[in-house]
């Protein structure tokens, strides 16, 4: 082995992974290396961090591998999963360099793993990142200083030859220790300190992951509610059927239009449409195709809530008011917001159907037609 960096056969660094936990902490609904970050599971982080290298994955989760790594059980503690992951190493020789790293420490970067095999290269037979500890320490007891110069933080990916792993496991002999280093140490081997990486801090608590997030430039997932109005008006004729709200209902008079002039489900249909910023019904549908002559309208708003779905939007709640004198829409609200729920495949609470007259004022007062509004409420992420 060289003394330079470039030296060292990256195939003679293997990784032990750990994401044995499957305890939850209050703040998250996971364990915590199923917790998202970013955009993927914090686990994944490291495992992306570190596919250049052969690995074992000690987990239990059945998430892909990259191309040279393995599986290995967890064990009970810490220490026996770090021997589960070096059983799976048993064709590698003494010489190697094995790094033990923990998947909650997600933000692993090279300079460190360069640091870490440097110093092994430099004769230590283990080596751990550390950082200084900024803040003053004190005995939970009496409230006494402990000089802080003596303390460091111990952080992870850390470093060792494979064979004093090897020994260390050995020679432990189900005595626990805190950490690898602390049972190569215990062989009277040197534990070398290396500068760690404020971006390895640890996932432990729900505030941890703002503070990751922030120290891995991750973009964080914005929300946006954007709201949009529907309006339309349809004549009333004599002798037609009756589509509104996108059921048949028996009247005197139904709507006339090109389609089934469902004035309710155009509004609807508009107001999504309106909420996507997506043009409106006239450009989607327009009159003079003939292929829409006749259509059934339920086909608009089952488009437009398509249209919301493949851009990634989330219908909040549909709003609807039909406006007129007759007929009565009280006795059909129940069937309409099904009818709506289904073809929004949206549930029922988030459906509403409400009606108004104008008392006797205007072309709906004189029942020449219906009007309807509506407004859609969509959750954009982004
Ligand atoms: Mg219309």
């Amino acid at each position: 082995m060289g003394d330079s960096l470039v030296s060292f056969d990256p195939a003679r660094i293997a990784v032990i992974l750990l994401a044995g936990g499957r305890g939850t902490r209050a703040g998250f609904d996971a364990p915590k290396q199923h917790v998202m970050l970013g955009g993927k599971a914090v686990l994944q982080w490291s495992l992306d961090a570190l596919a250049a290298y052969p690995g074992v994955l000690v987990s239990d989760d059945d998430i892909a591998l990259p191309a040279g790594w393995s599986r290995a059980a967890p064990g009970a503690e810490r220490q026996d999963s770090v021997a589960s992951g070096l059983a799976l190493l048993a064709e590698w020789s003494d010489d190697a360099v094995v790094l033990v790293h923990d998947s909650a420490r997600p933000g692993v970067t090279p300079d460190v793993i360069d640091r870490l095999v440097a110093a092994l290269e430099s004769g230590a037979a283990a080596a751990i990142p550390v950082l200084v500890v900024a803040d003053t320490i004190v005995r939970n007891a009496d409230a006494s200083v402990v000089d802080r110069a003596e303390l460091a933080r111990v952080q992870t990916p850390q470093a060792f030859r494979l064979g004093a792993l090897r020994r260390a496991h050995a020679e432990a002999a189900g005595e626990a220790a805190s950490d690898d280093a602390q049972l190569v140490r215990r062989l009277g081997e040197g534990v070398a300190l290396v500068a760690g990486d404020a971006r390895l801090h640890k996932l432990t608590f729900a505030e941890d992951l703002a503070m990751l997030e922030s120290l891995l430039g991750v973009e964080k997932e914005t929300m946006r509610i954007a709201t949009g109005m529907g309006y339309d008006v349809h004549r009333l004729v004599a002798g037609k059927p009756l589509w509104l709200g996108g059921i048949r209902i028996d009247h005197s008079h139904g709507l006339s239009g090109h389609s089934d002039a469902d004035v309710a489900l155009h509004a609807i249909t508009d107001a999504l449409l309106g909420a996507a910023a997506d043009g409106d019904i006239g450009c989607h549908f327009p009159p003079s195709d003939p292929q829409w002559k006749g259509a059934e309208s339920w086909r608009f708003l089952d488009y437009a809530v398509q249209r919301v779905a493949d851009r990634g939007g989330d219908i909040q709640h549909l709003d609807l008011i039909i406006i007129g004198e007759a007929p009565k829409v009280g006795p059909h609200r129940e069937a309409m917001r099904l009818r709506i729920s289904e073809i929004a495949r949206l549930p029922l609470s988030r459906i509403s159907v409400k009606a108004t007259t104008t008392e006797g004022l205007g072309f709906a007062g004189r029942r020449e037609g219906l009007a309807a509004q509506a407004v859609a409420t969509i959750l954009w992420k982004e």
